[in-house]
């Protein structure tokens, strides 16, 4: 930290109980796993935490001129991460249909189509990373369309809010409507390769390589995907897996010599550090245990789960001690019915408890930050308030509604707290939203950017 004789950094202070995790609730106890600091100070300079603990030790060694940021009775946590969303469907959540392929025909490549206009998807861009803010979300790994510009535009967005999102242009070179099919995996190649030269590592942005998944991708657009990724060391992969049972059949007739599904993407060199898979609800213990093996990375994602009737994930199996797999959260809008980080944990507890697997606070949270993080491989830089991370973070208001100060005011340990936040808190119950450590949401500002409603195209059918 600087001394009262150093020279000026960009230094911001912030004072309020602090949580975060410092190991993995899911290999050890909650004590073990949880950091959880009352009366807390965290201190960022220029983009980095540089302390966090007791206010009463760390205030000492702030320079007289430092005014410290104000959160009593509010708990500041890393902000939260999402290991798998869409950004080209903000606009048609929530669409009633059926399941899985039949959605995506009806609701999702209808509305991708509208990204070849850079106008629209630079629109589409702004609304999402300021929901994502405004719900605390200060990474995602996301899912952009066929066409280079939405991701141009994704990135423009990001980059000028200094966000650290991971995002890549899908792959898809069969099953969908051919405007939105890649020319050819060569030209997907040569497309993809450029984004990366003009993104990967521009400001915090990290280029993800997207398959779309096993259905819509020929054996050699898989191939290619897997070129692209180890031709690019520091870059992500992204892509769905089992997440409907009509999907798995239909990848067991299109790769008649695999094994299963995770053998698939396995034979096609997409396993590994760094690659994340999306859903993983109808795997096998074999295909769990190759996703452990080579350290791959998955994304529950219950709100979608649930939404498109796919299916119920298997978290018990999944972080099985003696083979524990990488697993965050992902909203999965537009199949995923919200934003919300919160509502999404809510949601993966409900579908633990289906499962004889429910989750307490401490765990969810961990998912929604670390695991999140640890899935992408990226949890030396974010999720975490340990100095060294990157500094962002928000503040979350037990009292931001009226019935959740009467349930968090009858909370009598941090790990009930922690619950009852995950259980009824949504994007109001984000008070404040830090990235690099300056203020980039505010909820109670009523001029901020993030409370701007939609002034893109306007198409109120009511009838
Ligand atoms: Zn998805």
């Amino acid at each position: 930290m600087r001394t009262s004789a150093s020279p000026p950094g960009d230094l911001t202070a912030v004072r309020g109980g602090l949580v975060w995790f410092r190991d993995d609730p899911f290999l050890t106890s909650d004590e073990e796993a949880l950091v959880h600091v009352k009366d807390g100070l965290l201190v960022c300079e220029n983009g980095k935490i540089v302390a966090a603990g007791p206010y009463g030790d760390l205030v000492r060694d702030l320079p007289d001129d430092v005014k410290v940021v104000q959160y009593r009775d509010k708990l500041i946590l890393p902000g939260l991460v999402s290991c798998h969303v869409h950004y080209v469907q903000t606009r048609i959540i929530a669409a009633y249909g059926k399941q899985l392929l039949d959605w995506l025909d009806h609701h999702i490549y209808p509305e991708e189509k509208r990204f070849s206009d850079a106008d629209y998807a630079r629109a589409v861009a702004a609304l999402f990373c300021d929901e994502l803010l405004r719900n605390g979300t200060t990474t995602a790994m996301v899912n952009c369309a066929t066409y280079p510009r939405s991701v141009d535009a994704l990135f423009a967005e990001s980059v000028g809010r200094g966000m650290r999102l991971a995002a890549g242009k899908v792959l898809m070179d069969r099953e969908a409507p051919s405007a939105l099919l890649d020319a050819s995996p060569q030209v997907a190649y040569e497309q993809s390769a450029e984004l990366i030269e003009r993104w990967h590592g521009v400001g915090r942005s990290i280029y993800a390589v997207t398959p779309r998944f096993a259905v819509a991708c020929t054996p050699e657009m898989l191939r290619t995907a897997s070129k692209l990724w180890r031709d690019h060391p520091g870059t992500l992969l992204q892509t769905h897996l089992a997440e409907n049972r009509n999907e798995v059949k239909k990848v067991h007739q299109l790769f008649p010599k695999c094994k299963d599904y995770v053998d698939v993407y396995e034979r096609h060199g997409l396993l590994g550090p760094g690659a994340v898979f999306a859903h993983a609800v109808h795997l096998s213990k074999r295909e769990w245990k190759r996703l452990y093996r080579t350290g791959s990375g998955t994304a529950h994602c219950p709100t979608s789960n649930l939404f498109l009737g796919s299916g119920l994930f298997r978290m018990k199996r999944a972080t099985n001690p003696r083979r524990r797999a990488l697993v965050g959260l992902g909203s999965d809008v537009g199949g995923g019915t919200s934003l919300s980080l919160l509502q999404t944990a809510s949601e993966a507890y409900k579908v633990g408890a289906l499962r004889g697997f429910p989750m307490n606070g401490v765990k969810l949270f961990y998912l929604a930050t670390t695991g999140s993080a640890a899935a992408m491989r990226l949890d030396h830089l974010v999720g975490s308030l340990e100095p060294g991370h990157e500094a962002d973070f928000i503040v979350l208001d037990p009292t931001a509604t009226p019935l959740l100060a009467a349930r968090t005011s009858n909370t009598k340990t941090i790990h009930d707290l922690l619950f009852t936040l995950a259980m009824m808190g949504d994007d109001r119950t984000v008070l404040a939203t830090y990235l690099n450590g300056r203020l980039a949401h505010d909820r109670d500002d009523p001029s901020a950017p993030s409370r701007t409603c939609w002034s893109g195209p306007a198409e109120v059918r009511t009838g």
